[in-house]
């Protein structure tokens, strides 16, 4: 990181804190490593994405609907997803850049006669202490923490612990499965015919030793994603489809395109599920990270979960009556990522004046209404009238504090795209100020046109 992208890293947290977007989690306790709570504005921002996200892919579509599952699932879920086994695997992490690897593929990737499948944690570290094996990710040398044994999910148990049949299950380490599991379910009802999508919003869980970066890595996070069924002879039209409506939907958002980029996985960094996936990043302070992921997931799981249940998770073509398995794209928004890369994206400086550039549908507030003198009872009516018709329709903010400009700096800092201001010319000819943020330009608007008005921009 140059200074001044730390620097930036640095106002956006103290932004984020001083404002109430987002707050260090049990703070008055010290807190507790990498976990964040949502402040007043950090919450609204949040549920705007969340909701703007929900009304494109999913209410705005045909051929997708949505669920809300359960975030605790029968243990099975996850050893036919191959998370039970495929999250065990011995890591180290690079105390550099944090990127967490396999022991074992870090040593044949530079060393490809060595073979170390099977080997101990021991054995393996003894390797990579005595060799000068660079960071795949950052190319740091000796940078490595010890090699363990790791499963990424978090578990609980349900009962007792005391209790000898307390059962052992995982906080989901993906929203995917859900989507899955309940794939027999959906199409009974919906009567969906493919391709179609299953969508679902929420928190999953990853017990990581090395998060950080703000709000970037953390140990629970929400994510938006669907899976899309297809047929298989289809799936690379639908990857390159969904590929461009999700950068379609970074440009909406206001995202630069130079900011953005694709990177494809290597054979070595695939998934166990995954036979291609392409990661959608963003030019972070910390470097360039990945903010949406895209993965062509084949059929792997719906096959899986048919063995592992014994229900039957297949398709019936209502026409030829022809019956398969149907395989899936998965596009995948990180909702926490995206807050944060929206923010970084956001954040502007013009001379002294701080502003955030957010898209008026996604801003805290639409707008903030004023009196422009606090001590005069006419000003404030009128004003508090418009606020409280406003409010029924938009999110609004109120401010009579101090002197107009020192209002204007704070609704900007916070993104509020617009000011209305109620003057002594309002009580004339029931007109007031509009002032736009990005411009800082005036003009002047009939009170009756305001709802109108507001409802076009966020149209
Ligand atoms: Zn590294």
């Amino acid at each position: 990181m140059t200074s001044a992208e730390n620097n930036l890293m640095d106002k956006i947290v103290s932004l984020c804190k001083r404002r109430g977007f987002v707050f260090p989690g049990s703070d008055i306790y010290g807190g507790l490593a990498n976990s964040w709570d949502y402040g007043p504005l950090g919450v609204e921002l949040k549920n705007n994405l969340r909701d703007w996200w929900w009304q494109r892919f999913v209410r705005s579509r045909d051929d997708m609907v949505g669920i809300d599952a359960a975030i605790l699932m029968n243990p099975r879920v996850w050893e036919a997803s191959g998370h039970v086994a495929g999250f065990n695997d011995i890591m180290v992490d690079c105390k550099a850049c944090k990127a967490r690897h396999r022991a074992d593929h870090l040593i044949e990737h530079v060393y490809p006669d060595m073979k170390v499948e099977g080997a101990s944690p021991k054995e393996l570290n003894d390797i990579i202490k005595n060799t000068d094996i660079p960071c795949p990710n950052c190319g740091a040398k000796k940078k490595f923490t010890e090699a363990r044994k790791f499963n990424l999910l978090f578990t609980t148990t349900i009962g007792s612990v005391e209790k000898e049949d307390a059962t052992a299950v995982f906080l989901r380490g993906e929203i995917a499965q859900a989507m899955f599991v309940n794939f027999k379910n959906v199409v009974n009802v919906s009567r969906k015919r493919l391709p179609f999508g299953i969508a679902s919003i929420g928190k999953a869980f990853r017990n990581e030793i090395t998060p950080g970066n703000f709000i970037y890595r953390t140990l629970e996070f929400d994510l938006m994603e669907f899976e899309y069924f297809i047929r298989e002879a289809e799936w690379q039209r639908w990857f390159q489809y969904w590929l461009d409506e999700q950068r379609a939907w970074l440009f909406e958002l206001g995202f630069e395109a130079t900011h953005i980029r694709e990177r494809e996985h290597g054979p070595e960094e695939l998934s166990h599920y995954s036979k291609r996936t392409v990661d959608i990043e963003y030019h972070t302070p910390f470097g360039w990270k990945e903010m949406f992921g895209l993965a062509y997931r084949t059929d792997f799981d719906l096959k899986s979960h048919t063995k592992q249940s014994g229900t039957e998770l297949a398709y019936t073509d209502p026409e030829g009556g022809e019956t398969f398995v149907p395989h899936v794209i998965e596009p995948t928004f990180g909702l926490t990522r995206l807050l944060l890369m929206l923010l970084l994206e956001a954040y502007k400086e013009d001379g002294d004046r701080v502003y955030l550039k957010l898209h008026p549908k996604i801003a805290p507030y639409t707008a903030a209404v004023f009196p422009l003198l606090a001590n005069k009872p006419q000003l404030v009516e009128k004003a508090r009238a418009i606020y409280d018709d406003l409010r029924k329709h938009f999110m609004v903010a109120w401010d009579e504090r101090g002197n107009i400009g020192k209002r204007y700096y704070s609704q900007d800092e916070i993104g509020t795209p617009y000011c209305i201001t109620v003057d002594f010319q309002s009580l004339e000819d029931d007109t007031v100020t509009i002032r736009d943020r990005d411009t800082a330009k005036h003009e002047r608007v009939k009170i009756e046109a305001l709802r109108a008005l507001l409802a076009e921009k966020l149209a």
